[in-house]
């Protein structure tokens, strides 16, 4: 059993790949060629966010974010403890302080209340101005955003949405993507939409702020790319993978449907005896991870799971307040965030697991239990 199955993906969709890929190789424009402003509008279309640009991956995608809302030194980013080290990373590396906020113990996002006591620590501190806040939709669920905007609003803060796992979740309806002043994605292989290498995206609502991530992702151009009117990276999605995304692009409903059906599945077989992910009722995850914690050690669980071929992952061990690069930056009491660290474990999850596979994992997990 694999824990993520891209080859069976491949399978289903490799001739239409072929085809894309040769579509390139003959016009030859590998960078910025017209499947990226193709995949642009695609993906513009799909969210229902007026503007999106593309760039090199979903860690770029957050740094042009910062870049592109002006955040910088003397700035404080609050963000979720408990998440992967690219949603911190960036915010020192754009000179602005992380200040880590604690995560619901159900669907392991941002915590509204810690995110206010945090704010209103900061403001009696001199850690800097409080200025933006990262919310992260793990495991595919979208973050509260009805709550968080809410709080923002409230003490004028600006909102990125990490949704490099989110891409094809809703919440009221709204697809991942529509929160925040901006939203950012991955198209890294393993995440919900990936591409064949790194990839990533950004939304917004508005013609500056697009018009300012087009100049940053090509060295801060200004009316062609040697004319530079501030700073920029080089960070551009490759023709390539535009051209591979479009084709993931037109079966990813029908496989959302598919992980739709197979964490539904999982619920049944495995709920009370685990605590499972389950998204409110105002939301819908894209099941970018299928995420468990049991009574007993996790290692027991897989352990058990490795024996019987199952394979396991743990997203993600070491929580971002405690982690060796980041652990000098200031911190909310993290104690939900530092339990699921130590607790939770992922099953395989990928749109073309099937009934059969999902019953044996099922079985072998319940009688782990006993
Ligand atoms: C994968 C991921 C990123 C970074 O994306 P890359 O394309 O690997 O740079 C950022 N945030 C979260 C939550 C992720 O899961």
């Amino acid at each position: 059993m694999q824990f993520i199955d891209l080859s069976a993906q491949l399978a289903a969709i490799r001739q239409r790949i072929d085809t894309r890929i040769q579509q390139v190789l003959d016009h030859g424009a590998f960078i910025l060629g017209p499947e990226v402003q193709q995949l642009e509008q695609a993906l513009a279309d799909y969210t229902g966010v007026p503007y999106c640009v593309t760039c090199a991956n979903g860690t770029d995608a957050l740094t042009l974010a910062l870049a592109a809302l002006d955040i910088g030194p003397g700035d404080v980013v609050f963000t979720s403890a408990f998440s992967f080290f690219a949603t911190a990373e960036v915010i020192p590396q754009a000179g602005a302080t992380p200040w880590f906020v604690d995560i619901e113990p159900d669907s392991y996002n941002l915590c509204r209340d810690s995110l206010e006591q945090a704010i209103k620590a900061c403001l009696l501190s001199s850690t800097g101005r409080p200025k933006a806040v990262i919310a992260v939709d793990l495991f595919g669920c979208p973050a509260d955003y009805d709550r968080i905007q809410r709080l923002c609003e409230q003490y004028g803060l600006l909102l990125i949405e990490d949704a490099a796992q989110g891409f094809g979740g809703t919440l009221n309806g709204k697809k991942t993507g529509n929160f925040g002043q901006i939203a950012t994605t991955s198209f890294f292989p393993a995440k919900p939409l990936g591409c064949y290498g790194d990839g990533g995206a950004l939304f917004c609502h508005d013609q500056a702020t697009a018009e300012h991530l087009l100049s940053l992702r090509v060295h801060g151009k200004g009316r062609d790319k040697y004319d530079n009117v501030r700073l920029g990276y080089n960070s551009r999605l490759d023709t390539i993978q535009a051209a591979v995304l479009l084709e993931k692009l037109a079966i990813f409903d029908a496989e959302l449907v598919a992980r739709q059906h197979i964490a539904k599945r999982y619920q049944k077989q495995l709920a009370p005896a685990f605590q499972i992910p389950q998204p409110a009722s105002n939301m819908t995850s894209s099941w970018a991870q299928f995420t468990i914690r049991g009574q007993k050690d996790r290692a027991h669980y897989q352990q058990g799971l490795q024996k019987a071929g199952i394979p396991t992952a743990v997203y993600y061990p070491i929580p971002l307040h405690q982690q060796t690069a980041l652990q000098h930056y200031p911190a909310q009491p993290c104690p939900q965030s530092e339990l699921a660290a130590q607790q939770v474990f992922s099953l395989p999850m990928h749109p073309y697991l099937t009934d059969d596979e999902i019953d044996c994992v099922c079985t072998a997990l319940n009688a782990l239990n006993q």
